[in-house]
């Protein structure tokens, strides 16, 4: 039959809609700016680049891309290590790409004689990461639809050679379910798995050790899949760091730790956000307990005037500094102690390397606002770096302790070393200078934002948010080193100087309180706000109970501040219960006397159950305190109560779980499978929610 002239163009409309749904709008709308406004630019101008990662592998001469969904960067410095060590052992030519910067609608085109890796970490409730939550949506949907129009086909990917290996956490519910459920959509969509997809296990405290056993057998079948050929690994470096000398530090364009071009200029710019930080005057600050051991802080963070919002529940990201002792010590080991100020440029030998912070910039400043050199030392990057100790005995020790799991347990990880410690007390304080630095910058995690349980509510002071934060120190027996946390250690700084100590300087630490050209001076530090999925009921006659002993009570205050203040303005609360535990009411007892006042304000509503773990002969949790009041907990849950806990996710938030089915079970008389399927449900409903860490 003929077409007439209306079929022609219904058809033709039906084809542009078509194409038009197929492509996601790429031919039709402006590519969308990861960043935000004037951001792209400063972050080193991403807008623009092209979003075909088949092409930018064609075009960059790769054979392997190594795909990163991360959130506090270890999974992308998994990522940068394989690519490191693919192109050094076996001669692949590799590329790290973050997943939030590509599209994924022509998977099916990727070229047979080529590989893709994703190293893939779960979080919180078994989610993807932020920037991998498109990617995740695309290949774990319904009806994948790609550009060849390969979803005719069942086998789409066929094409596809693909290795994956996941960061979890196996206190969580959804153990890995990030590279769980990748892993088997790919396969679903005929890609070839090559090796096992491993999953490292952070509870345990084994992640790296899961990655290394992982990646060796990944490595053998990948060689027989690829036809690849192993030689001897030689250190090749990944950026090309530049001193210049010509340079002055005090020149506008080098970057002295400001995080992007947005703050290096006069004053800094919204939106604020993971990649632009809020440099926010603390309004208040002070210490809710002090012992000999422990310090917890409470601090109020002015917002004001920043564009910046928040929603009770929500978290606050702080941008930690670097202690200047563990800064010293460090530089002073690489033997660039007396150049810290030189001005460097740094950038990727190939056009594929991101440089993980902004240059032309100083050493000090790298190491200072930018790198992660507090933390557990990689056995991977010993190896790495045995080949530029100072003499052969040093080298010797170096490639045991690299090639010998126990005996790096027993020499570095078991006493709590950093790098700079570590390498010091190798040479006996001797400086290691041939080490480039570039693998400093490749071995090392980028510096990450801390994240805080916001202890304040929205509702009732929205531009002030609250942290209540334990101030970090680790001491184990035996272990020559106190661990001291960078974040928690400099917010402590940050309170004492406020206070009026002319040098705050917690155990020596001494931080660079008035930050890059003085920009963070009259006590001010970088934030950024994260939007959770833990949140009150919208409707506050609701009932709740929480669950959040020490400073997993921090998002309860917010929400009993918020009660409290519904109750004030005459609304109808439901009934407040929460329980809290910590060790003696006359020690660490946080925000005793508010609890007083909110008492006024909700009245029989509020309740607060407290569990002190050392004020008796018996010790007592919040897990007791629950027992005690089981027939409570199971009647406001059967009102449909909302139940919350927050804190510790190794034992506490597991325990609770399991606890809460038993006391289902008991006070209904049901079997304790019937129960669990209950919590199950709940917290499918989101009537059950955790903010655990
Ligand atoms: P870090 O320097 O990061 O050290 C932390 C720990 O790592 C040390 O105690 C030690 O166990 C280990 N460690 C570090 N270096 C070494 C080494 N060289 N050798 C051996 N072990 C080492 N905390 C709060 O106090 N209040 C909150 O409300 C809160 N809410 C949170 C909410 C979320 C969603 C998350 C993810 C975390 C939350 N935290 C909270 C924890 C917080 O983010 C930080 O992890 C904590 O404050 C420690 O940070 P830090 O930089 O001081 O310590």
């Amino acid at each position: 039959a003929q077409l007439d002239t209306l079929d022609i163009v219904v058809l033709a409309v039906l084809l542009v809609g078509t194409v038009a749904y197929f492509t996601k709008g790429t031919y039709w709308a402006k590519q969308a700016d990861p960043y935000g406004g004037s951001l792209a630019h400063a972050n080193g101008a991403k807008a623009g680049k092209s979003r075909n990662i088949i092409e930018k592998m064609e075009e960059s001469g790769k054979n392997c891309v190594v795909f990163y969904g991360s959130q506090t960067g270890t999974a992308e410095d998994y990522a940068s290590r394989l690519a490191k060590e693919g192109s050094s052992r076996f001669g692949l030519k590799t590329m790290v790409a973050d997943l939030e910067d590509y599209d994924y609608e022509n998977l099916d085109t990727f070229p047979e004689d080529k590989v893709a890796m994703f190293v893939l970490a779960t979080y919180g409730e078994g989610e993807p990461t932020d920037n991998a939550v498109e990617f995740y949506e695309f290949i774990h949907g319904d009806d994948v639809a790609f550009s060849e129009g390969g979803g005719a086909d069942d086998k789409p990917l066929g094409n596809l050679k693909y290795v994956a290996f996941g960061l979890g956490n196996n206190t969580y519910e959804h153990y890995n379910s990030m590279v769980r459920n990748v892993n088997a959509s790919l396969e679903k969509l005929g890609a070839q798995r090559v090796g096992e997809a491993g999953e490292g296990d952070d509870g345990a405290g084994t992640m790296e050790e899961d990655f290394l056993a992982w990646k060796e057998p990944m490595w053998a079948a990948l060689v027989k899949a690829m036809d690849l050929e192993e030689r001897e690994a030689v250190y090749e470096p990944v950026f090309d760091v530049v001193e210049r000398p010509e340079m002055d530090a005090e020149e506008d364009e080098v970057y002295l730790g400001e995080p992007n071009k947005n703050h290096l200029n006069a004053s800094q710019k919204g939106p604020y956000n993971a990649h632009n930080p809020y440099i926010a005057p603390i309004a208040e600050s002070k210490e809710v307990f002090n012992t000999n051991d422990r310090n917890c802080l409470h601090m109020e963070i002015d917002v004001s005037g920043s564009g910046i919002t928040y929603t009770t529940g929500d978290h606050i990201a702080v941008w930690p500094t670097n202690a200047g002792k563990e800064v010293d010590r460090f530089l002073t080991v690489l033997g660039l102690a007396d150049k810290r100020h030189m001005v460097i440029s740094v950038k990727g030998l190939d056009p594929t390397a991101k440089v993980p912070f902004p240059s032309p910039t100083t050493y000090d400043a790298v190491v200072r606002y930018h790198m992660e050199i507090c933390a557990p030392v990689s056995r991977q990057f010993v190896s790495t770096l045995a080949a530029f100790s100072p003499n052969e005995t040093i080298k010797a020790e170096m490639v045991k302790m690299g090639s010998d799991k126990d005996y790096f347990h027993e020499k570095v990880a078991n006493n709590n070393l950093n790098i700079a410690q570590l390498l010091e007390t190798l040479s006996e304080r001797a400086p290691w200078p041939s080490i480039p630095f570039s693998a400093f910058i490749e071995g090392l995690h980028k510096i990450q934002p801390r994240y805080y349980s916001i202890s304040s509510s929205s509702a009732v002071q929205k531009d002030k948010i609250s942290i209540t934060a334990v101030v970090e120190s680790l001491a184990k027996p035996g272990a020559p080193h106190i661990v001291k946390g960078v974040t928690t250690n400099y917010l402590l700084a940050l309170k004492q100087k406020q206070h009026g100590a002319p040098e705050p300087d917690p155990h020596g630490l001494n931080y660079a309180l008035t930050g890059p050209r003085n920009k963070y001076d009259g006590i001010h530090v970088p934030v950024h706000v994260r939007h959770s999925n833990f949140k009150l009921p919208s409707d506050p006659s609701k009932p709740i109970i929480m669950v959040g002993p020490g400073t997993g009570v921090a998002p309860f205050r917010g929400f009993v501040q918020e009660r409290a203040a519904h109750a004030r303005a005459g609304e109808k609360v439901g009934k407040t219960v929460l329980f809290f535990g910590c060790r003696r009411k006359s020690e660490d007892f946080l925000y005793e006397h508010e609890w007083d006042q909110y008492k006024k304000d909700l009245g029989d509503n509020f309740v607060l159950h407290v569990a002190f773990s050392r004020d008796g002969p018996k010790k007592v949790y919040v897990q007791h305190k629950m027992k005690e009041n089981a027939a409570e907990i199971n009647e406001l849950l059967q009102q449909k109560a909302y139940f919350y806990v927050c804190g510790d996710a190794a034992n506490m938030a597991r325990e609770v779980n399991t606890l809460l089915a038993q006391i289902i079970a008991e006070q209904r008389g049901l079997p304790e499978s019937k129960a669990e399927e209950i919590v199950r449900s709940m917290r499918s409903a989101n009537q059950y929610q955790e903010d655990v860490w």
